[in-house]
């Protein structure tokens, strides 16, 4: 009979957000009367900007017509979209990335999946804790850890954000190869300095290591002081790969644009140390396993980077900002300690107790849904994440509650 990949059967259940699910169907089912504000799931909740929907509607024109009809397009993307990124996204903060070496792809999720295919089985990977648990999941399926014990998989190097390294994790003490980082992070929120992310880029020169930087969330970055790329610190295109994403920049987590960034600078060795481009790679991959994001869609993006894009996208993050700030400072009243909720849509509550335990007190008290810290990861234990994504007046509301829930 045909045989599994038996790496399938290491992955922990996907139990985080059916249990979730679970937990506030039953108060539902006990409490009909009681409408759940949802603060859980990070996806986003406002329209697409407007010059998105006029630039789509524009582009299914055009596919209406012989005469400017599109079929496959390049995988990597079209250049029209490919240049806009570069340009505003890399070259206007200093960043030497040059159009053809951004991949417009359908998203981070499959982009941050796929690119463990590239490298070998025996890589030494670190990955956060806690993380966006895609990272991990897609070595364990991969076949490069070993079982689940304690929480954790064998074979990872686990870099830990925590209260004592201000969530910000510390160089690994033991040479690895693979390195992922997410900032601004989910689930904490945490955003990382210059300086820190320099030591990062440091230790992946010193030591042949590539960085895989996720910035899905860098669109919330209002402290200029902050980099929204890896590639504003010197010698980072040498050493990494950078993911971002439209989902949460302009509201594309149902319309699906992404891209992942590999300059042609990045090298990896074979056995006999030999060295390859990893750009190669990667296109080499897209190009057998992908066949480009559709043409409106690309359209649509690309039409963020207008004037009038530019100023509609801002207002969207800032509506969600907003909800962000609200969240800390009521979370802070109550005496909580936060992390997050500035510069990042989530705010990551160290709540002193068990993670599951203060679900069960926000929705039993509150009637809110917030996502237990633990299921990012041993660290989150403690911890909850509550989400920026709602309107304004339900996350008011939400807070009120929860305030009146946890007045001590
Ligand atoms: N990376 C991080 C850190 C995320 O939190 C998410 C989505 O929540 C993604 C990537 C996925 O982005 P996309 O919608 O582009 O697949």
């Amino acid at each position: 009979m045909i045989r599994i990949n038996e790496n399938y059967l290491k992955l922990k259940a996907t139990y985080l957000f059916s249990e979730i699910a679970k937990r506030v169907s039953s108060f539902q089912k006990a409490h009909p009367e009681q409408a759940v504000i949802k603060l859980g799931i990070g996806d986003v909740t406002r329209a697409l900007p407007q010059v998105c929907i006029e630039a789509f509607h524009q582009a299914i024109d055009e596919m209406a017509q012989d005469s400017t009809f599109k079929g496959y397009g390049p995988e990597q993307g079209y250049p029209f979209l490919r240049e806009a990124v570069a340009v505003n996204d890399f070259i206007s903060r200093g960043a030497d990335i040059s159009p053809d070496e951004i991949f417009i792809s359908d998203g981070a999720k499959c982009d941050t999946a796929n690119i463990q295919e590239l490298f070998a089985h025996d890589t030494v990977i670190a990955i956060p804790d806690p993380v966006y648990p895609v990272y991990l999941d897609t070595n364990v399926m991969a076949g490069r850890t070993g079982s689940f014990v304690s929480g954790r998989y064998d074979n990872i190097i686990y870099l830990d954000s925590t209260r004592d390294n201000g969530y910000i994790p510390d160089l690994p003490k033991v040479k690895v190869d693979l390195i992922y980082l997410c900032f601004p992070n989910n689930p904490t929120g945490a955003t990382i300095t210059r300086d820190l992310l320099a030591k990062w880029v440091d230790y992946a020169r010193d030591n042949n290591a590539l960085i895989l930087f996720d910035a899905a969330y860098e669109a919330f970055i209002r402290d200029e002081t902050l980099p929204h790329s890896i590639y504003e610190i010197p010698g980072a295109r040498d050493v990494a790969i950078e993911f971002r994403s439209f989902s949460k920049t302009a509201g594309f987590t149902g319309t699906r644009c992404a891209y992942t960034v590999v300059p042609s600078s990045c090298m990896a060795c074979d056995s006999s140390g030999q060295k390859h481009s990893l750009h190669n790679f990667w296109n080499r991959r897209q190009t057998t396993k992908f066949n480009g994001v559709s043409y409106p869609v690309q359209v649509s993006a690309a039409a963020i980077y207008t004037d009038k894009g530019t100023v509609q996208v801002a207002s969207l993050i800032d509506y969600y900002l907003k909800n962000a700030a609200h969240i800390r400072e009521k979370i802070n009243a109550l005496g909580y300690e936060s992390v997050g909720g500035v510069n990042s849509p989530y705010v990551w509550v160290n709540t002193n107790t068990d993670s599951w335990e203060f679900f069960d007190l926000l929705l039993n008290k509150a009637g809110v849904v917030c996502t237990p810290g633990a299921g990012f990861g041993t660290c989150g234990q403690g911890y909850v994440r509550i989400s920026a994504f709602n309107t304004f007046e339900q996350v008011q509301e939400a807070m009120s509650r929860i305030t009146q829930a946890l007045k001590r």
